[in-house]
C-alpha cells in the first residue's frame, strides 16, 4: 500500500520512513510524483490544524493516504509564541539565526524560572475515505540566557536547554529518544496500526 509523506525537509521524511517501511508501506515523496508538489498555506491556529492542512492538501495532490507534520517551539512567558510561527518569527522564513536572535531580545532581562518552554511536533494522517488523526508530542526544558556551544540539531536548539541536557550538545540518537518528533513518532506508529492492517 502507497503512502504519502508531504513535507520537503529529508530529515523529517528520513525519520518516518524508518517507521513506515517496515510497517509494509511504500514511501513516496515529492521526488516520486511526476507533477510539482504545491505546499498548502499553513493558516491554521494550533499545530494539528496546520498538519492536517498539509496532509490533506497532499492527498488531493496525490490521491493516496498522506502523512505531514508541523513543529515548532513554545515560549510560556511569552504566552506560547512563537508556536505555530517559529519557523517564521523574525519574519523571514526558515532563518534560523535570525529567530534565535529574536527570541533571546524577546527574553532578555527574564530570570531562568521564567523562561521555560516547549517543542511541540503534530503529525496527521489523512486517508483518501475520509478518516484522519493527528497525534502529539511535547518536550520541555528552558530557553537559555545565550547560544550553547555544540553542532547538534537545528532551528532554536542552540538556546534549548533539556532535562537532558542543551539540544545543541546531543547526539541525534539521545534527542529522538527525548524530543517532541520522537515522542510523537512513537504514538504515530501505535495509532497508525490501528487504523490500518498492511501487512
Ligand atoms: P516546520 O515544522 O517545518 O514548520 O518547522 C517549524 C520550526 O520550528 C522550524 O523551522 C524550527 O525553527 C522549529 N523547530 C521544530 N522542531 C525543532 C527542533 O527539533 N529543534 C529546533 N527547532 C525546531
Amino acid at each position: 500500500m502507497k503512502i504519502f509523506i508531504a513535507t520537503k525537509n529529508q530529515k523529517k521524511l528520513k525519520e518516518l520512513k524508518r517507521i513506515l517501511i517496515p510497517m509494509g508501506f511504500e514511501v513516496l515523496c515529492e521526488s516520486d510524483l511526476d507533477k510539482p508538489f504545491l505546499d498548502a498555506v499553513e493558516d491554521g491556529e494550533t499545530f494539528e490544524e496546520n498538519a492536517i492542512i498539509k496532509a490533506k492538501s497532499g492527498l488531493s495532490q496525490t490521491g493516496y493516504i498522506t502523512v505531514a507534520d508541523d513543529s515548532g517551539i513554545c515560549v510560556d512567558y511569552l504566552n506560547g509564541r512563537p508556536g505555530v510561527y517559529s519557523a517564521r518569527y523574525s519574519g523571514e522564513h526558515g532563518n534560523d539565526e535570525k529567530n534565535n536572535d529574536k527570541l533571546l531580545l524577546e527574553l532578555s532581562g527574564v530570570p531562568m524560572e521564567k523562561r521555560t518552554a516547549y517543542y511541540v511536533a503534530a503529525i496527521a494522517c489523512v486517508f483518501p475515505d475520509g478518516r484522519q488523526f493527528t497525534v502529539r508530542g511535547e518536550c520541555h526544558g528552558h530557553i537559555a540566557f545565550e547560544r550553547q556551544s555544540g553542532n547538534g540539531g537545528f532551528g532554536y536548539d542552540p538556546l534549548f536547554i533539556s532535562e537532558n541536557g542543551p539540544f545543541s550538545q546531543l547526539t541525534p540518537e539521545q534527542k529522538d529518544a527525548i524530543s517532541h518528533r520522537g515522542k510523537a513518532l512513537k504514538i504515530f506508529e501505535e495509532k497508525l496500526k490501528e487504523y490500518i492492517e498492511v501487512k
